[in-house]
């Protein structure tokens, strides 16, 4: 019998009792909405502190002299940065090859095909910037993630994903994607590297992982605070934006932005955006951890039920995290933005999956039991395109999210070019990557 020690929302990748999070509070630059005495105009304001937000203002300092912006702030309404979707995920750095046969029919081939591209481009420029900034966040994109089918329709669809990509790839021989790179599985290669009979097939993908995405903003923060001209207010919940130009905070304050706004807050821009309420449907998301494990069942990744079912073991304690099973409650998770509570009848369906769809751990004499339990929000979009630019007759504010579930491969690379876009440059120029997101528009 499953013993839950944490009954309240409670992401593991965000609290107080990890290092990272306690000696990040203590920085110089970061003011509480309350105390400040600052200065309250800025050149630019970025309104959300997850991997959108702080990787637009990452991308300002790393694209620009600080002259073109000598002033930048970055607003969050919580006491932790990094305290929305960004801290309260699954942990899954990985090109959507799985969806690829969904984006062809809804974006079409050449665009669906691109926008995987872009997803890896994506990737390889987080791992760059870890790499650059020398940021801990136990990033692995070698291990790679593998996309199971339970039925024959999503066999066919996983088949169909990857029989595009070999004819896109045969088309395009300037292309940064790789064949070697993904692996169909039948049920016999499932059942010998699942510790299940019951998938039918899956497709694996190499180059992707898993990160702890909290640690990764906090690197990319930590260097955004270093550079000249940056600050961070925390405890600062906007609720209106007046003439494209005033922020209005919960408090009263009122903080001036000359040059541009940027929306990087989500699921919860509904709260304070007219504009979006119409085009974003804030999902709940909800996810657990393990207790720790003594055997590593799989040194991948995997994703079940269409995406539906995530889960990866750390390679370091061999806890698992799972997230998903929105399914079990269908008339409750969307239109909530509710993070602070769990949804109990999910939490049984994340109890007994293991058992259920993995029976071979229980041969080894091991279960899976829940530590700890947490839920997030996701901004699905009515279109399933990410809101990336500037607000229709408006050119100061700029939108930057809507990631539909999937913010790990598309938000650095979003962010930087809403960064261009702030700056009148070609968002979308060729060389560094490639002119992929131009869709997205
Ligand atoms: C349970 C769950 C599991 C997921 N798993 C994965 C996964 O494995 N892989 C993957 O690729 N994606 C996953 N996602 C999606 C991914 O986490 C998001 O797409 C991504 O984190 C979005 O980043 P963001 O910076 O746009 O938003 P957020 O990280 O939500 O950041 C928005 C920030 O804005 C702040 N804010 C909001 N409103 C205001 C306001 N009015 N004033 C000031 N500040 C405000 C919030 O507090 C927050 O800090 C998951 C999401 C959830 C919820």
């Amino acid at each position: 019998m499953t013993q839950k020690i944490i009954r309240n929302s409670n992401p593991y990748w965000i609290n107080e009792k990890h290092d990272f999070i306690t000696s990040f509070l203590k920085h110089p630059r970061i003011i509480h909405a309350e105390l400040s005495t600052n200065n309250d105009e800025y050149d630019v304001v970025v309104i959300g502190t997850g991997l959108s937000g702080v990787s637009c203002v990452y991308w300002l300092r790393k694209l620009y002299p600080v002259e073109r912006f000598p002033r930048i702030l970055l607003l969050e309404k919580n006491v932790h940065p990094c305290s929305g979707a960004s801290g309260r995920n699954g942990g899954f750095i990985c090109p959507s090859y799985d969806y690829l046969a969904d984006y062809v029919e809804d974006f079409g081939y050449e665009n669906g095909c691109q926008w995987v591209e872009f997803q890896h481009e994506n990737i390889r420029s987080i791992a760059q910037a870890v790499k650059e900034n020398n940021i801990d966040c136990e990033i692995n994109l070698t291990r790679g993630n593998v996309a199971l089918a339970r039925t024959q329709k999503e066999l066919e669809n996983i088949v169909k994903s990857y029989e595009f990509i070999k004819d896109y790839l045969e088309k395009h021989s300037n292309t940064k994607m790789s064949l070697d790179n993904l692996e169909l599985w039948d049920h016999e290669k499932c059942q010998e590297m699942l510790h299940s009979d019951k998938f039918i097939g899956g497709l694996f993908m190499r180059e992707s992982g898993t990160v702890w995405v909290a640690k990764l903003v906090y690197g990319l923060l930590k260097y955004c605070l270093e550079q000249p001209g940056i600050d961070l207010i925390t405890n600062g919940k906007v609720i209106r934006i007046e003439n494209s130009k005033n922020i209005i905070l919960e408090n009263g304050r009122v903080i001036i932005a000359h040059h541009a706004i940027v929306h990087a807050t989500n699921a919860y821009s509904v709260e304070y955006m007219d504009f979006v309420r119409d085009k974003i449907i804030p999902t709940r998301g909800q996810c657990s951890r393990s207790k720790p494990i003594e055997t590593i069942f799989w040194p991948f990744g995997l994703s079940a039920n269409e995406g539906g079912e995530y889960y990866h073991q750390s390679p370091i304690d061999g806890r698992i995290t799972f997230g998903g099973c929105r399914w079990r409650s269908p008339d409750t998770e969307h239109n909530n933005q509710n993070d602070s509570e769990i949804n109990d009848l999910i939490q049984e369906e994340h109890e007994r999956f293991f058992s259920l769809w993995h029976p071979g751990i229980a041969t080894q004499n091991c279960t899976v039991e829940i530590e700890q339990e947490w839920t997030g929000i996701m901004a699905f979009t009515i279109d399933d395109l990410p809101l990336i630019g500037p607000l229709p007759g408006d050119n100061k504010q700029f939108l930057l999210c809507g990631y539909n579930g999937d913010g790990m491969p598309n938000a650095f690379l979003c962010a930087k070019a809403v960064a261009r876009m702030i700056a009148n440059d070609d968002p979308y120029k060729e060389g560094e990557e490639k002119n992929t997101i131009t869709f997205l528009k």
